[in-house]
């Protein structure tokens, strides 16, 4: 089946209660991370989608008529509800599992890509190498001391993390201590954890074969942005964009925020910066686009069924048992 030759009359749209709509049609991005199959499994600590079900979204939006948009034609008006498929960090099981998929049945792509695990020696970035250490048992962790105030703040951004180890541990490297305060934290990586996050990033020559996926810059180390706007774009973003140009992959005009920035930095400082050195829209966030902001929310693929009124995702053990 091939998704990009759509019938010329519209289907039938809806909204995300499942009505139908005759709004104006809307551009809609949405964000993956970790795809999982049986032959490339999702990397350690991720929370994957199934690649069944990322198959079956995909096929949900086509029969529910939405088209399939290429990031770098973001700012081109579309005439019918039209989908972008994004995923950040460039994990292998995404290039194995889901761009060989998406190539084949039509639909472009779009990754945004840490560069840092492509150097000589790599930079990893500190989040994945927590999710590693949590997968690995909550025990013997390293716990960073916090003021009150501090554990308040991370109870409330992470609530949905019912553990509370999980909870300090993520809220403190990723939303209080600096990059380098997270690194010593966690400790220099020993090798199991070194090979672990040498296998987790798709190289470079994974994506060459591909003509409908597009890839952007997600930063080297995937540090927050800290507020210094010099800095991070020269450490930060433009190798990050060299690289890939190095790699021959080209990038778009969008830039992924890799986390939230520090408090009390802001997304508007760096964006005004990206906006000087060409750069078109700033992707940040969790929600439904305007279609006009240059800062772009997604949608978490997780959320998908949901926020768009599409039939609800069963594993298939309980499919079959219904
Ligand atoms: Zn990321």
């Amino acid at each position: 089946m091939d998704f990009v030759d759509l019938p010329d009359t519209p289907g039938t749209l809806h909204d995300a209660m499942g009505n139908q709509t005759d709004m104006p049609a809307r551009k809609i991005i949405i964000m993956y991370h970790s795809v999982s199959s049986a032959a490339c499994p999702g990397v350690t600590g991720s929370v994957p989608i199934p690649m069944a079900r990322f198959a079956r979204q995909i096929e949900q939006l086509h029969d529910a008529g939405f088209r399939f948009g290429k990031i770098s034609q973001l700012d081109q008006t579309v005439d019918r509800d039209t989908v972008y498929i994004t995923s950040d960090d460039g994990t292998i099981d995404w290039a194995l599992n889901a761009l060989p998929w998406c190539e084949a049945h039509g639909i472009p792509t779009y990754t945004s890509i840490i560069t840092g695990p492509w150097r000589v020696p790599a930079i990893y970035p500190v989040a994945h190498q927590l999710q590693i250490m949590l997968a690995a048992g909550l025990t013997s962790l390293p716990m960073p001391g916090l003021t009150t105030e501090q554990r308040d703040y991370i109870d409330r951004i992470y609530a949905y993390e019912t553990h509370p180890v999980r909870r300090r541990l993520k809220g403190a490297c990723n939303l209080i201590l600096s990059d380098t305060e997270a690194r010593g934290l966690l400790g220099e990586p020993d090798p199991a954890m070194r090979h672990l996050l040498s296998r987790r990033f798709a190289p470079a020559e994974a994506y060459a074969d591909l003509t409908l996926a597009e890839f952007g810059p997600h930063t080297v180390s995937h540090r927050a942005f800290d507020g210094y706007v010099d800095d991070y774009l020269a450490r930060e973003i433009t190798p990050c964009v060299a690289a890939l140009r190095e790699a021959g992959l080209g990038t778009s005009r969008c830039f992924a925020l890799p986390m939230r920035p520090r408090y009390p930095a802001t997304t508007e400082q760096l964006a005004d910066a990206l906006e000087h050195a060409g750069f078109r829209f700033v992707m940040e966030g969790l929600g439904f686009w305007d279609g006009r902001s240059r800062i772009v929310p997604r949608i978490d693929a997780a959320t998908l069924e949901t926020n768009l009124g599409l039939a609800p995702w069963k594993e298939p053990a309980a499919a079959s048992a219904a």
